[in-house]
């Protein structure tokens, strides 16, 4: 299916490894031109050099910065001649208990995770409406519809991000215009955080590490974590010419996680 989008520029941030990268990827199959930001530089310019050679047609634009600053987002903006997709993306908070986290850790999260990507939304969103194309995509979590008592951090600041898209995405303004905003919510997928964040609970459980994922994938219906190529196609489709009529919407790609029926 050709996805209509060949020749658009997107801006997908957090993007040089896991779930961001997945979706620069297939964005760069369909023939869009993207900006990728991480704040590492040395594995950013390692994906770089992937994209380009999945597709030498496009130009991917490689551009280190902490998109959770002011500077990291202005730098990020005007890397991209314009911004027709926006993948919002940044780390997740840590987990831990809400008795030990101080005020300084609430505006960490909700600096990364719900106040970055409406700064972002705003400078983008109005000139996709003038020139009759756009599409948002934020990647947010799983834990907006089933809360993970660990990650309470994420669990609020995210569905604070929720509540505030659930809003804009109606506005004539922007549906009217041929702009949509929706939210992918990954469940469990095959990236380093998730190994990364097993190690502590291996350590804590006297556990090795891919006993920890074992146990894990088996709660899991499909059995098995996603991929970041899985998550990232299903992005480049939300980004499609085909998907102009889907906005506003909390898409959960979990493998069955959830056990609910809505
Ligand atoms: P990952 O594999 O750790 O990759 C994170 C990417 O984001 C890296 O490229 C990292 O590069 C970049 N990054 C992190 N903080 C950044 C910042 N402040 N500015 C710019 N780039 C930044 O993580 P992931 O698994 O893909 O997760 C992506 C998001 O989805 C996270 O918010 C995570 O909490 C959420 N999520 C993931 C899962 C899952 O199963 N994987 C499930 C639910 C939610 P640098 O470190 O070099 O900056």
């Amino acid at each position: 299916m050709d996805l209509g989008i060949e020749g658009k520029w997107a801006l997908v941030c957090a993007a040089s490894k896991g779930l961001g990268k997945g979706c620069a990827a297939a964005l760069v199959r369909e023939g869009v031109n993207v900006v990728i930001t991480a704040r590492g530089d040395e594995a950013l310019q390692a994906t770089a050099a992937e994209l380009r050679a999945l597709n030498p047609a496009v130009t991917v634009k490689a551009l280190a910065g902490d998109i959770t600053t002011p500077e990291g987002r202005g730098a990020a903006l005007a890397a991209c001649p314009q911004v027709d997709i926006l993948v919002n993306n940044a780390g997740g908070p840590p987990p831990g208990d809400f008795r030990d986290w101080d005020r300084e850790a609430w505006i960490k999260a909700v600096d990364a995770n719900m106040l970055t990507p409406i700064e972002l939304i705003k400078a983008t969103v109005d000139k996709m409406a003038e020139r009759g194309f756009g599409r948002v995509v934020n990647i947010t979590s799983g834990a907006v519809k089933a809360p993970i008592d660990v990650l309470g951090l994420s669990n609020g600041a995210r569905s604070g991000l929720t509540g505030f898209v659930a809003g804009l995405a109606r506005q004539s303004k922007l549906a009217a215009a041929n702009v949509t905003v929706n939210n992918l919510l990954p469940g469990v997928f095959d990236t380093d955080r998730v190994r990364n964040t097993s190690v502590g609970t291996a350590a804590k459980l006297g556990k090795t590490v891919e006993e920890v994922l074992a146990q894990r994938r088996a709660t899991i219906p499909a059995k098995r974590f996603g991929t970041a190529d899985e998550f990232g196609a299903f992005c480049a489709f939300l980004c499609s010419a085909q998907a102009g009529y889907l906005t506003g919407q909390n898409i959960l790609l979990d493998g069955g996680a959830y056990p609910g029926t809505f």
